[in-house]
């Protein structure tokens, strides 16, 4: 007789998509940020490869810290609402307080793509609308995508992008 428990069942038929994650600081030890931001993360995000990480200048108001950004590439099993639930959360307990738009912030994480899913709300675009504006989204994210190729099937040119306002940190 087969004693296969409910557990494992759920196990067999549970789902995991691939999502890409934009993660941004410009405050209180950035670089330590994004670590403590990929570690909160590691809690639904399985499987995570990381991209350098690069400073950036802000966008926007000028008057604030250089940023600090990088991409990752991870398994999850959480729909597209709860991940950014959860990623808020994150943002949250890392102290992110809410001021102006652009302005600084201990992190930001942004869900760039969730499998090759074009969904729309008031709350959740994807993929993000912006990353194909930010040259500090799209040349981490460049670095983990084989072929330029994005997950909804776009093709990036690199060359169109200025990798020369974005310093690779080596750590
Ligand atoms: P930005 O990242 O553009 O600087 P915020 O981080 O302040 O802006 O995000 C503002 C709102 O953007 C969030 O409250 C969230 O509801 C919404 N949003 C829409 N699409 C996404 C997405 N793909 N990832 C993260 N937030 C998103
Ligand atoms: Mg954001």
């Amino acid at each position: 007789m087969n004693h296969q428990n409910v557990d494992h069942v759920e196990n067999i038929s549970d789902v995991t998509n691939t999502i890409f994650l934009g993660l941004g600081s410009n405050l209180d030890d950035p670089i330590n940020q994004i670590e403590q931001a990929i570690d909160s993360l590691s809690a639904f995000v399985q499987s995570i490869r990381r991209a350098p990480l690069y400073r950036s200048k802000p966008l926007g108001p000028q008057d604030q810290p250089d940023f600090v950004n990088t991409v990752i590439q991870g398994q999850t099993g959480l729909a597209p609402n709860d991940l950014l639930d959860r990623t808020q959360q994150i943002e949250t307990s890392q102290g992110r307080i809410k001021t102006m738009h652009w302005g600084p912030r201990t992190i930001d994480i942004d869900i760039l793509y969730f499998e090759n899913l074009r969904f729309m709300s008031p709350t959740l675009t994807i993929p993000h609308q912006e990353i194909l504006n930010r040259s500090f989204v799209v040349i981490p994210l460049l670095d983990l995508l084989p072929n330029q190729m994005t997950p909804t099937g776009d093709r990036i040119e690199r060359n169109r992008y200025d990798a020369s306002t974005l310093v690779r940190i080596d750590t």
